[in-house]
């Protein structure tokens, strides 16, 4: 992963992949001061770009510093990074941090903020599962109160859990898990939002304390248009037994259906497929 040949976008230059390092006494290392986005190329352009760079920005606010690069700037890093790579389709990964200083406790407004973006090749997230449905944990941890952490930064703190309950999806033969909130309510997967189907309905979580993602916008855009009913509500997890369908979206994820959640299952229907190939046809348009 590290030695390896292509160029990383550090703090305004293109440094060799090999020597894009940071210090052990980095703050975000310590106490992650790191936010990040997650972006797809298609066909050499990102879907959303100017989206995701504002949430980095936005993202960065809310866990209380300050990108040095406007918009505009981010998109111009991405572009540099995303030409030198070759890659036509790529996964092009941006992140800001804290960086070492003379703050090496929790307090860090002497250090410096710093940023980087690299791009790989990173085919389906949830590998064949986007043909057959993807099989899911139900994930021990919850997502907190947003009382408790900025539920809508896309932020490296908040993902601990996430990786927790993936690793036990995991263990388990599972590709993700179905985490629940602070409430009991259901709430998302790891790194992607969660669609459910009954009778011709659609039915989503309301994202009241977890990221609202770029995706999960996208697709209810096309529900939007095609007329069919979205219920963005609380769901119990007993009403998981009611669902005929459901699928995740995410930049990653892209939207993948979901065959198996713990003991309920849910059909690859028709729905399903069609969003989903919708979605790919609009990523390339
Ligand atoms: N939830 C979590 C926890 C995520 O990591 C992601 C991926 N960024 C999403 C939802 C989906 O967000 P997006 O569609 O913006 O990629």
């Amino acid at each position: 992963y590290d030695d390896r040949d292509g160029m990383i976008w550090l703090d305004g230059d293109l440094v060799p992949w090999r020597d894009a390092n940071v210090h052990i006494l980095t703050h975000a290392l310590h106490y992650a001061s790191s936010v990040f986005e997650g972006e797809r190329a298609y066909n050499g352009r990102i879907f959303k770009s100017r989206e995701h760079s504002k949430r980095l920005r936005t993202s960065a606010q809310m866990i209380d510093f300050e990108i040095p690069w406007t918009v505009d700037e981010i998109e111009a890093a991405k572009a540099q990074v995303l030409a030198s790579s070759g890659l036509r389709d790529a996964y092009v990964r941006a992140v800001a941090w804290r960086g070492a200083g003379p703050d090496m406790g929790v307090a860090s407004a002497r250090n410096p903020v710093r940023m980087a973006v690299a791009a790989w090749e990173w085919g389906a997230y949830y590998g064949d599962a986007k043909m057959r449905g993807a099989k899911l944990d139900l994930a021990k941890w919850r997502r907190p109160d947003p009382a408790t952490a900025p539920s809508q930064a896309k932020a490296a703190g908040l993902y601990m859990i996430c990786t927790m309950s993936k690793h036990a999806a995991e263990a388990k033969g599972c590709s993700d898990a179905m985490m629940l909130d602070y409430r009991g309510y259901v709430a998302e997967a790891t790194g992607a939002n969660i669609f459910f189907v009954k009778d011709g309905e659609v039915h989503t979580p309301k994202p009241d304390c977890f990221l609202n993602g770029i995706t999960r916008q996208t697709v209810l855009g096309l529900l939007e248009a095609r007329g069919i009913k979205v219920h963005e509500r609380h769901i119990e997890p007993s009403e998981l037994e009611d669902f005929q369908q459901c699928w995740l979206t995410g930049t990653a994820a892209e939207v993948t259906p979901v065959g198996q959640i713990g003991d309920y299952t849910f059909e690859v229907g028709e729905l399903t497929r069609s969003i989903s190939e919708e979605y790919e046809q609009l990523v390339r348009a």
